[in-house]
């Protein structure tokens, strides 16, 4: 397909046009690749330097070597011996340059591979480093997780190969100014012809570069399916799954479908931008024969000598290949600044710098509060969560209740300010969220959502996880272990807390869905100092004995702080203080277990259907 006929997708970055635009983004990659290695950013410059010179010499040299052996052949007897020697010493002159012009070229090619793989390194932990500076928003929205699909894919190579290319342009423009300087002895018009006739091509090339990388923005969101499909396809979790649906075949088939696809719009660029090249390319052929026959001419003319005749040759054709490197450089550090224009709109995401500060609130007593609070997800087009009002004082605990997709998640993404409310405000100590520093606030709050993460890292790690500065502390993993019932799991380990879980790596363990969620729990229990512990669903996947025990334990642990509970048991909601039933995002009933039950509404509906599936 033709990739100017494909529709321009959100997000696309805007495209410096124009010669300037080769440049835009130069100085900034070789900022990076200076502040990365100076040595060898320094070697590297040298180098170039070297090997940007020593061919005119080479071409000189050479010269002088053709006329001192007509001359020996000239000359009487008695000169010729002087005369070879000095033949032969200039001949091994040249033998010295060659050897140390390709000393430099292995130097240059030395110099990067390694500032490639440390340069590499740094673009990804810069990558990194800026995730963990976003908002949960970003992740869940598909045009940024393009953004970062495509700064992850091509951006890491792009800086160095932008600095190559800069250092190449460099090389090859001081060897065309040593050729031109001695070509334009022979007329200036050679110099002309020869920079003139690489035009062609590198316009071809330029807008060939521009093509491609518009196919690679558009194709983003098909790469980043091929990467999900191979994730599913080759991945231990999702193994179970796909062999007994059968998928394999269906996902492997979508897998080939979006290569073929791809493959098809690569080959059509590929054979236009190739087909093209040829036809250009055949113009400085033809120029370079013209000017040979011209060279050869004027050697017969007697108007330059042999010598000089094989110099000029040299010099027209290596200053050719020259013009072209410069041109193909310029095209290619087009093509690299367009793709890291991907990589510094990425870096430069704007994240939200309101952040706040306070660190307590003028009202401890008064713990959260949600005051009309509405919320609607970005992109969305419904609200998730309408005029919410709520007020859970420090030892009080609410259970919500509610069918899937009621915004009870939503609520607690709310309350841990992983989104902002679209409006309303919620206060916890009589101040508004914003208003917390988010470290200090996060410290404040355990939760464990549904999805926990299950780290592929010891058990012990798995609980520690709950406190970063007691990520790796034996004694609190035990105690946290005890609380949320991870003990007797670990007693059936063999390596205890030390057992590394998941299947990713040697000798993992791999636990049942409820053994996990235990050790989630017990995570949230190492978030000893946190006063407001949420638990969205943590029990499901636990038997019935198991999940009274953990309540007991959550009420014992829990006495003075606020616990926020999300469950689909009656068993375990009814002991909480405050019930809150949502409904489409709203809350539609709340109160006591007891005063609910009076009421008799969808609450006691929904309690006495779960009740008499168990009588
Ligand atoms: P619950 O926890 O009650 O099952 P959620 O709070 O997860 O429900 O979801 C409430 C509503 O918000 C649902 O309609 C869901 O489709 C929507 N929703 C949830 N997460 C997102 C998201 N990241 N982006 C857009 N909509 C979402």
């Amino acid at each position: 397909m033709n990739p100017r006929k494909r529709q321009p997708v959100r997000g696309e970055p805007r495209l410096k046009r124009g010669f300037l635009g080769v440049f835009a983004y130069s100085h900034r990659a070789l900022q990076l690749v200076w502040t990365t290695s100076r040595t060898l950013t320094i070697a590297f410059a040298i180098l170039t330097l070297v090997a940007g010179t020593l061919p005119a010499a080479v071409a000189y040299v050479g010269s002088l070597i053709v006329d001192a052996v007509v001359a020996a052949i000239q000359a009487d007897p008695v000169d010729r011996a002087a005369l070879t020697q000095h033949a032969l010493f200039l001949v091994a002159c040249e033998g010295l340059l060659v050897a140390a012009i390709a000393g430099a070229q292995r130097g240059i090619g030395l110099c990067q591979s390694l500032l490639r793989a440390q340069l590499g390194q740094r673009v990804n932990v810069m990558i990194l480093e800026k995730a963990l500076t976003l908002e949960l928003e970003h992740f869940e929205n598909s045009d940024f997780y393009d953004k970062l699909t495509r700064a992850r894919r091509e951006a890491s190579s792009r800086p160095l190969s932008l600095v190559m290319r800069t250092f190449g342009l460099v090389q090859n423009a001081i060897s065309l100014i040593s050729f031109a300087t001695l070509l334009i002895n022979f007329s200036p018009w050679a110099v002309a012809v020869l920079i003139l006739a690489g035009l062609p091509a590198f316009l071809a090339e330029a807008k060939f570069s521009g093509d491609k990388f518009r196919l690679f923005l558009w194709r983003s969101p098909e790469t980043r399916m091929q990467l999900y499909l191979e994730t599913v396809l080759a991945r231990e979790d999702h193994a179970k799954e796909v062999k007994l649906f059968g998928l394999g075949p269906l996902f492997l088939e979508r897998y080939r479908a979006i290569f073929r696809k791809l493959y098809g719009e690569d080959r059509d660029l590929t054979i236009r931008r190739d087909t093209w090249g040829f036809f250009l390319g055949l113009i400085a052929t033809a120029t370079l024969y013209a000017a040979y026959a011209w060279i050869a001419l004027s050697a017969i003319a007697a108007r330059i000598t042999l010598g000089q005749m094989t110099m000029y040759l040299m010099l027209f054709r290596q200053g050719q290949s020259a013009v072209s490197a410069i041109l193909s450089a310029v095209g290619g550090m087009y093509e690299d600044n367009l793709y890291l224009s991907t990589l510094y709109e990425y870096l430069e995401t704007p994240v939200d710098s309101t952040r706040g500060t306070i660190v307590r609130g003028p009202q401890p007593q008064d713990g959260v509060r949600f005051e009309q609070v509405s919320f609607r997800y970005p992109g969305a087009e419904q609200l998730s969560l309408v005029d919410i009002d709520l007020h859970i004082k420090p030892g009080e605990s609410l259970a919500l209740v509610g069918e899937n997709g009621s915004g009870k998640t939503t609520l607690i993404k709310l309350l841990t300010r992983l989104y902002q409310p679209t409006s309303g405000r919620i206060l916890l100590d009589g101040k508004d969220l914003r208003e917390w520093d988010e470290a200090a606030l996060r410290q404040r709050i355990g939760v464990i959502f549904q999805d926990f993460t299950r780290y592929q890292l010891l058990l012990g790690e798995n609980i520690g996880a709950g406190d970063v500065q007691h990520f790796e502390d034996e004694p609190r993993w035990r105690e946290a272990g005890e609380k949320g019932m991870a003990q007797p799991i670990v007693d059936t380990l063999p390596d205890g807390y030390r057992t590394p879980l998941g299947k990713w790596f040697n000798d993992g363990r791999e636990l049942s869905g409820g053994q996990w969620q235990k050790i989630a729990l017990s995570r949230a229990f190492m978030r000893s100092r946190a006063d407001i512990l949420v638990l969205d669903e943590p029990t499901a996947a636990m038997d019935a004995a198991a999940e009274a025990t953990v309540f007991e334990h959550f009420r014992t642990l829990t006495r003075g702080k606020i616990a926020i509970l999300i469950s689909h048991r009656f068993s375990t909601v009814r002991m909480a203080d405050q019930i809150v039933v949502i409904q489409e995002g709203r809350i539609v009933e709340r109160g006591s277990h007891e005063e609910l039950m009076r009421v008799n509404g969808h609450y006691a509906h929904l309690f006495s259907l779960q009740a008499k599936g168990y009588r």
